[in-house]
């Protein structure tokens, strides 16, 4: 069955054609390791990994780059200000290679707990530089590039149109006039490409312009190349990324070999707080640790994201994730239910919802639409392994560990199950006083506690 996805260069909903059949190769835009990710970070990274899944559920092998900036992204995207790992390292006085080894292991950390089915290789800017330069050598030999004072800019004046994703004119990007122009820069939409330190940059390295350090658009152009060539099948980043980053990878691209880096752009809409954007200064910026000591498990993120389409903005309340905490816990009792069932159930059955959650995937990744046949399946009346072993191929797709969930919920230590025991025992006897005191302790060890024909159940 084909897949189609919403491309924003086309603007249009398209068929996807890979470049290979044999292997898709995708570059995502990682994060820069300056702070910790927030959740709205991750929803970028769980459409990565939600792209990924899908893809593999079609049986495609995968070539996926993810690169870690953690150098060169100044504090605007639009090449302005301080660096943000420089400014980091200050703020924290450390090192900003310490900076970035400690809030790079702090997000694989936290990819590792949403379950993201990780990129096959993940590239360090710091430790590409030399693709780098070699890279910008070449867009200054191909005559798309010219020298000031201190820095190395991309001509866009030298394409035939810059703005291809966006679709804007160069005029208009003067409206948004930027606070501090730099009066070297021969057209506002310039860009750098490679930057001269400053004596007290400390990441910084011998190159043919001195003692420099790259521009951040350069590091995905230059890093996709090495590893996925000249031209590879999909782009992945934030809806931010659109007018500034992405333009500038494509016009790089242009410069170096004339081509268009990627042939499908699919980028994810923004998660909001209140209507609003999520920040710090705001105070309404959560990590999932945060999330987690507000009782909500990552996977319960993951799940929330599934309400809504990855190109639809999502409004985070805590309405709706105690509502993605309740469905998370119905799919897994529903789950379980199947797993202890042996009704038999057609194979045409079977395969109506496999037909129909496959359809509303390949859809662009219409979450909540596959989201619906799962909840046909949990609710079918039905109990059997047949539905049981369907949802485990479905969590190919949705990664709610389904299949560790089982494992976890037979693991009670020998004080928890002597304790089950002596209720049961307790009920049997009428003793409600006894049976209420064990219930408690239960619950205080963090335990829920419920009645049921075969005894009491209790759920960690
Ligand atoms: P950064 O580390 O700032 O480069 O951002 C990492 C990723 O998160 C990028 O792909 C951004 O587009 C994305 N991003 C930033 N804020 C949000 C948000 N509120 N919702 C969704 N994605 C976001
Ligand atoms: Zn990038």
């Amino acid at each position: 069955m084909s897949i189609k996805f919403f491309n924003t260069l086309t603007r249009k909903k398209e068929e996807f054609k890979p470049i290979n059949e044999k292997e898709v190769r995708l570059y995502s835009c990682g994060p820069t390791v300056y702070y910790f990710a927030h959740i709205g970070n991750l929803r970028a990274y769980l459409l990565m990994d939600n792209l990924r899944r899908v893809l593999k559920y079609n049986g495609y092998k995968l070539k996926h780059v993810m690169n870690i900036t953690d150098v060169g992204h100044l504090v605007s995207d639009a090449d302005e200000g301080e660096d943000k790992m420089m400014k980091a390292a200050r703020r924290e006085n450390k090192d900003p290679f310490e900076i970035a080894n400690f809030y790079m292991n702090a997000f694989l950390k936290d990819l590792n707990l949403l379950n993201v089915d990780m990129p096959e290789i993940i590239a360090r800017a710091t430790e590409h530089i030399d693709i780098m330069e070699e890279y910008v050598k070449k867009i200054i030999e191909n005559g798309f590039a010219y020298e000031t004072e201190n820095t190395i800019y991309f001509d866009t004046s030298k394409l035939d149109k810059y703005g291809v994703l966006s679709n804007r004119k160069i005029d208009d990007q003067k409206a948004g006039a930027r606070v501090e122009f730099d009066n070297n820069k021969k057209n506002i939409s310039d860009f750098a490409l490679w930057i001269k330190a400053p004596e007290n940059h400390i990441m910084k390295w011998d190159s043919f312009f001195g003692k420099a350090y790259p521009g951040w658009h350069l590091e995905c152009s230059a890093m996709s190349y090495k590893y996925l060539g000249e031209q590879f099948d999909i782009h992945t980043g934030g809806v931010d990324h659109i007018p500034i980053h992405h333009e500038n990878e494509i016009a790089q691209s242009k410069g170096f070999s004339g081509k268009i880096p990627a042939n499908y752009w699919i980028h994810v809409e923004f998660l909001q707080v209140n209507g609003g954007k999520m920040a710090k200064s705001l105070n309404n910026l959560y990590t999932l640790k945060d999330l987690e000591e507000k009782g909500y498990e990552p996977l319960v993120y993951r799940m929330f994201n599934y309400a809504s389409n990855y190109r639809a903005q999502i409004n985070f309340t805590f309405e709706a994730m105690d509502s993605a905490k309740i469905a998370l816990n119905r799919l897994r009792e529903g789950y379980i239910k199947h797993s202890e069932g042996n009704d038999d159930v057609s194979d045409k059955e079977i395969e109506e919802y496999e037909k129909r959650f496959l359809e509303a995937i390949n859809d662009d990744l219409n979450m909540p639409v596959a989201m619906s046949v799962v909840w046909d399946v949990i609710k079918n009346p039905k109990k059997s392994k047949k539905l049981q072993k369907l949802l485990l191929k479905f969590d190919e797709v949705l990664g709610l560990d389904l299949k560790n969930y089982k494992k976890q919920e037979n693991i009670l230590s020998d004080d928890i199950l002597e304790l089950i025991d002596k209720r049961n025992k307790a009920r049997e006897n009428k003793d409600w006083k006894e049976s209420d005191r064990i219930r408690d302790i239960l619950i205080e060890k963090g335990y829920s506690v419920k009645d049921s024909k075969e005894g009491t159940i209790v759920e960690k």
